[in-house]
Order: structure tokens, then C-alpha cells, then sequence
């Protein structure tokens, strides 16, 4: 055959919907598992805005991100599934199909794509010209193209297990060191009793800030705030939250008589959690000590803090960008090898920017090899 894409997730479908002639190798039953699970099952696919306002929310070689996405913008990945009946919606930026179903994003473009082979690759073997895939169980399939679209290193139930990154390494590819990213925080000072409690906060890690939604679980925090800054908890192995912006001194000038909990800004289940006893006491009645207390517990929450592995939704890591050329997709060091996708070393932000990433770099396959 004359192209082989291995990987039918979100890459490897746009790809093949724009190149019907490849033929699509995946491991599982349907193509897709993972794009159906995207924006809780409603599939955030884009996010408004230009390649140049989008490009913050990309880690990794973002140069070879912007050089992506200017060649197809979100305005074109609308247009395209357009083009294949999909309406979009637009939520704060954030675009979905317009009846809120992944299905319908999935089932466009497998209804557009060729061929599909159900089997998982193992090994590859470059011929020069041309490619030996060898299957799980023995089958050999030859290609004159091989486009590695099999995803990142996490969700592996959904058939994205890493694999994509041993067969580029098996052909002599870099593969940067794999981390969890967009995952929930495991946190060593747990807020348990005051789990299911979502708020606004802002996390910081390192150097890195994050705002916004946070919702506090069983085991640590979860919610936007935390899946953003997820990627730079491997580094730092610590986080410090910021739950309020109250000023206890001046509450309590304010308030002598109020409890402690119900002037806080937060909700008292989580106020007793960070406070305990002193979160029942009188403002008037503190100590100085428990006011330094109550303003670091509100103000800087301090904790050992680890990725929950098995939870994350992307990968930081990956094959290593500068051995790709970005307007084609193609391996510098072996013809007719590409790789799109979560294989790469690109992550994002969460809000629809890692499907973009896939689907631009698909499309610069798809340019490339038609
Ligand atoms: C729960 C969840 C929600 C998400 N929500 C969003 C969202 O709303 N918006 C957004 O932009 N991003 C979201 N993402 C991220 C997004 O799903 C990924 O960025 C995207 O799926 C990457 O596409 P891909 O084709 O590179 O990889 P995948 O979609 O993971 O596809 C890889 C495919 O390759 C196949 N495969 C792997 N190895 C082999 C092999 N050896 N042989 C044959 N087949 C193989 C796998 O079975 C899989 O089908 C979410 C991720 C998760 C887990």
C-alpha cells in the first residue's frame, strides 16, 4: 500500500479523511475511543481565536506549534468539519459540534476516511525505500509511507499506551522524557471532608500560576486550574493554593463578633478543613498566631502534590520536534515517516487546543503526502 497511517484516533482520522486513499491501522474495535471521551463526551475540537492568540497555551517547541497552526488555523478546522455537516457552538471561545456530541465529530470523519485494518503495530522497519509494520500477531504489512498517529503515553485504555513513541525510537527518533499533563493533583495534606467543594482559586508550582476553576476531591484537587498546571508539578513536586483574598485583620476589624467560617470567602465546610477548631472561633476572640494561621491556611495552602498518572488526560514529552519539519510532518532523518499528534512533544492547555494541534498537524500530513 502506498500510505499507513498507525493510530485511529483524532490525528489519524483527520488525516485519513483528508487522504481517503491511506489506509488506517488501529488496535481497537472503533476508531476514535479517545475523541469520543473529549470535553466530556460533548468534544471541545477547537478553540476561537488566531494561531498567534492561541500559541500561549502550547508547551514544548512552541515554534514548531506556531509554524502548526498558521498553516490551519481554527477558522479552517471549523470550515472543514463544516464542510463534512458539522455545526459548531461556540462556549467562551471554546468550540464544540453544535448538538454537544463527540459522535458526530468522530462519525464525519470516519464517514470521509478509507480503509480501516484492526491490529496493533509492534515493530517497524525501514526498507529505504518503503516500510516492513510488523503486527501483534505476525502479520507484516509493507508501505511506502508510514504516518505514526498513535497518540501520547497516557489514557492507555483507550489505546494510547506509548507505543507510538517506541516505534519512532525504534527508528532512531529522540523521544523526550514523558510526564503526566492535564492530570488531577494528588495532595500529601488532604482536603477530604471537604471533597465535592469547587471554587474559584489560583495554584502556583515553581515559577507557574494558575487560575480559575478548581474542584477539591478525595485525594487532592482536580478542575482547569489544576490540569493546566499539572505539567510543571513534575518539576516541582510541591503546590501552594491560594483559596481567598481575604484580609483577617481587616475582617476581624469589621466583624469582632462573626465566626471565623462564616466571614471567610470560602465555603465553611472547607474553612473548617484548613482551620479546624479556629474556624468556629469569634473573629474578635483570635490570637495573633491565629490569625497568622488562618492567613497562610487561606492565603497559601502549602502541600506535596504528585500527577494522578492514570488520570491524565494528555502527555508532556514526546517525539522530539526538532527532528520533524513542521510544514510537512516528515522525519528529517527518514523519508516517508510522520508523526502527528499527541506522539509529538506539544501539549496545551485544556479548552480544545490539543485537538487542534492534532488536526493541524494532520492536515499538514495530509498536504503533504497527497
Ligand atoms: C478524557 C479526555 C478528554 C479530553 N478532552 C479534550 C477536549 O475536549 N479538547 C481537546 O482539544 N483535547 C481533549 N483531550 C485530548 C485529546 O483527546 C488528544 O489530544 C487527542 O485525542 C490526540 O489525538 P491523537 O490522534 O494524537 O491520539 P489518540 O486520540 O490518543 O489516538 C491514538 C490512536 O492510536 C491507536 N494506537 C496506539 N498505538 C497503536 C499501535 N501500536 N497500533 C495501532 N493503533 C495504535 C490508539 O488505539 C488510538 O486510537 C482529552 C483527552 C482525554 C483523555
Amino acid at each position: 500500500m502506498r500510505t499507513l497511517i498507525i493510530g485511529g484516533g483524532a490525528a489519524g482520522l483527520y488525516l485519513a479523511a483528508l487522504c481517503p486513499s491511506a489506509v488506517i491501522l488501529e488496535r481497537n474495535d472503533e476508531c476514535g475511543r479517545k475523541l469520543l471521551l473529549t470535553g466530556g463526551g460533548r468534544c471541545n475540537f477547537t478553540h476561537e481565536g488566531s494561531p498567534e492568540e492561541l500559541l500561549s497555551h502550547y508547551y514544548g517547541n512552541r515554534q514548531f506549534a506556531k509554524k502548526v497552526l498558521y498553516s490551519h488555523t481554527p477558522d479552517d478546522i471549523v470550515a472543514f468539519f463544516r464542510s463534512l455537516g458539522v455545526a459548531p457552538r461556540n462556549e467562551d471561545g471554546r468550540i464544540f459540534p453544535s448538538d454537544e456530541d463527540a459522535h458526530t465529530v468522530r462519525d464525519a470523519l470516519l464517514r470521509k476516511a478509507g480503509k480501516v485494518i484492526k491490529g496493533t503495530a509492534a515493530s517497524i522497519r525501514y526498507l529505504d525505500p518503503g516500510f516492513a509494520i510488523t503486527l501483534e500477531e505476525g502479520t507484516i504489512l509493507h508501505a511506502d509511507i508510514v504516518v505514526i498517529a498513535a497518540g501520547g503515553a497516557h489514557y492507555p485504555h483507550t489505546g494510547s499506551d506509548g507505543s507510538g513513541c517506541r516505534l519512532l525510537a525504534s527508528l532512531g527518533h529522540a523521544i523526550t522524557e514523558i510526564y503526566p499533563a492535564l492530570a488531577p493533583l494528588n495532595l500529601e495534606r488532604k482536603l477530604t471532608p471537604a471533597m465535592g467543594i469547587s471554587l474559584k482559586a489560583e495554584i502556583r508550582t515553581g515559577k507557574h500560576i494558575s487560575s480559575g476553576d478548581i474542584l477539591i476531591t478525595h485525594n487532592g484537587i482536580s478542575g482547569p486550574a489544576v490540569l493546566n498546571i499539572s505539567r510543571w508539578v513534575n518539576d516541582s513536586h510541591e503546590v501552594s493554593i491560594r483559596f481567598s483574598d481575604d484580609d483577617i485583620k481587616e475582617l476581624r476589624k469589621a466583624f469582632p463578633k462573626k465566626e471565623v467560617r462564616n466571614a471567610l470567602d470560602i465555603p465553611q465546610r472547607l474553612s473548617d478543613v484548613l482551620l479546624g477548631d479556629i474556624s468556629a472561633k469569634k473573629l474578635g476572640s483570635l490570637s495573633r498566631k491565629e490569625e497568622l494561621l488562618i492567613q497562610e491556611a487561606i492565603g497559601s495552602f502549602t502541600s506535596k502534590a504528585s500527577p494522578v498518572s492514570s488520570a491524565a488526560m494528555s502527555t508532556r514529552g514526546g517525539a522530539d520536534t526538532s527532528q520533524f519539519n513542521p510544514m510537512t510532518m516528515e522525519s528529517k532523518l527518514i523519508s516517508g515517516l510522520y508523526a502527528i499528534g499527541d506522539v509529538l512533544d506539544i501539549d496545551a492547555d485544556t479548552g480544545g487546543y490539543s485537538l487542534t494541534f492534532a488536526f493541524a498537524s494532520a492536515y499538514q500530513a495530509a498536504m503533504a503526502i497527497r
